[in-house]
């Protein structure tokens, strides 16, 4: 059996990416439950179903337009972008730290939480923002 490089395996490779960054940042912090750190690994992601919901980001679904999913991502800014996903990091770690966590804790969920910008950037086709309004 040999492995082949489509769409649909990088998509899967993206999904095993953030959840090994969750896993890796679980070996550095054992007292932080795992399901925060996968949390923090796919905050972006749970973000923008809720701003889709609001208005604020757009889709379009457009049969075929992966060889995984028919979405067209026409505006995520707000979720998506390398800016925002700074920003929220930052609002990660600050809630980290505001709930007693150490600020070396804080900051690496804060940093796992920016990681899914990367690898979204890695996989993505070239529809990534860095700021909002670019
Ligand atoms: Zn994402």
């Amino acid at each position: 059996m040999s492995y082949e490089a489509s769409p649909s395996n990088l998509k899967q490779a993206m999904f095993v990416g953030h959840t090994a960054i969750a896993l890796a940042a679980k070996t550095r912090t054992p007292r932080v439950s795992l399901g925060w750190l996968v949390a923090a690994a796919f905050g972006l992601d749970l973000l923008w179903p809720i701003f889709l919901l609001a208005g604020i980001e757009q889709v379009s679904i457009v049969p075929g337009a992966t060889a995984f999913n028919p979405l067209v991502f026409d505006s995520y800014p707000w979720s998506h972008s390398l800016l925002m996903a700074c920003v929220w990091g930052l609002c990660a770690a600050g809630v980290a730290r505001w709930i007693g966590t150490s600020n070396g804790v804080a900051g690496l969920i804060g940093a796992v939480l920016v990681s899914h910008w990367i690898l979204d950037w890695v996989s993505h086709v070239p529809d990534l923002p860095l700021w909002p309004g670019q």
